[in-house]
């Protein structure tokens, strides 16, 4: 089985080496030539576009940064759509709405190809370790049919439902991570603006309820002021976008993601787009004049 991958950015680039690592032959694209040397130097063949991966592949990863750049790599000119054969199946493993997701898969359909919808939650650290958490939608028999690919990228790889629900999965990941950056924010700055070391307050408390995965990824980068992404602030705004037009469409008012929207952008306009949400703890310090 051939299989193909575009885009090899923070989180791609990691997963493709798990691929590689577990014996799969890979063919791989990316705008950034340096990347692609860097898989072609494991054993990865370079594609030449996306209907040269379509050509020759069984099975097309994408892993790009949002809806638009998933519809033009897969139906856009010069796509996947293109050169693709019937029984092919793509798994878009980027985080997009999962109205995009239904309308590829619709569009994949008519040439006879599948699709699953497969985000990651973990990061870059889960993503070079394989141990990424996968949130599936599609059909079951295609699900059970790529588990054992997906599974070389991660340790927990969910079947969630019908396309587009691995999507919904994903944005629902999106509030709580959101959230939670926030919560631990507003924890450390009052311990620093009641002159209690914040360090030692995440030491005391992160083993109790309100520590988190969160909480131990994000209280010492805040403390270390190190911003390096990671997690951009601008693909959250990008996820936080397609959450609040999800819960608009279906009816499910979301006040503190709305807040946490309004937030992230502020973030943004300081310059801080290109850092790791982590950054979130800029805005509280300003508030607080620390
Ligand atoms: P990234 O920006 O680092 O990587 C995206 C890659 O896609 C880049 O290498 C870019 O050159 C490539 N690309 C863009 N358009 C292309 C095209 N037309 N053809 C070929 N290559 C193209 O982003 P990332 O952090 O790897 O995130 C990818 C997806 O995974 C996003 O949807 C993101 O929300 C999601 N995600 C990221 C993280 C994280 O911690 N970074 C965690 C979970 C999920």
């Amino acid at each position: 089985m051939k299989i193909g991958f575009i885009g090899l950015g923070i989180m791609g680039k990691p997963m493709a080496k798990n691929l590689i690592k577990a014996g799969y032959e890979l063919v791989v694209l990316d705008l950034n030539k340096a990347a692609v040397d860097e898989l072609t130097a494991l054993g990865a063949q370079a594609g030449k576009s996306n209907v040269d991966i379509a050509n020759q592949c069984d099975v097309i990863i994408t892993m790009l940064p949002n809806s638009p750049h998933v519809k033009a790599v897969v139906l856009g000119e010069g796509g996947i759509i293109e050169g693709v054969k019937p029984g092919t199946i793509l798994i878009d493993m980027s985080s997009i709405a999962p109205l995009a997701s239904r309308e590829i898969y619709e569009a994949l359909a008519q040439k006879g190809v599948e699709m699953l919808d497969a985000p990651v939650s973990g990061g870059e650290p889960k993503a070079i370790d394989g141990t990424l958490s996968v949130m599936v939608g599609g059909k079951k028999e295609i699900f059970d049919k790529c588990y054992d690919i997906m599974k070389a990228m991660a340790s927990s790889v969910v079947y969630i439902g019908e396309i587009g629900a691995g999507n919904i999965a994903k944005l629902c990941n999106q509030i709580v991570v959101a959230i939670n950056i926030a919560a631990v924010s507003e924890a450390l700055i009052l311990a620093k603006k009641a002159g209690v070391s914040p360090d030692l307050v995440y030491q005391a408390i992160r083993g109790g309820l309100a520590g988190s995965t969160v909480m131990d990824a994000k209280a010492p980068m805040m403390m270390d002021r190190n911003f390096k992404p990671g997690f951009r602030i601008d693909l959250h705004i990008k996820d936080l976008n397609n959450v609040l037009e999800t819960s608009h469409s279906v009816g499910a008012p979301l006040p503190l993601t709305a807040q946490l929207m309004e937030i992230m952008q502020a973030i943004k306009l300081d310059g801080c787009g290109v850092e790791d949400h982590a950054s979130i703890v800029k805005f509280y310090e300003k508030l607080a004049e620390v």
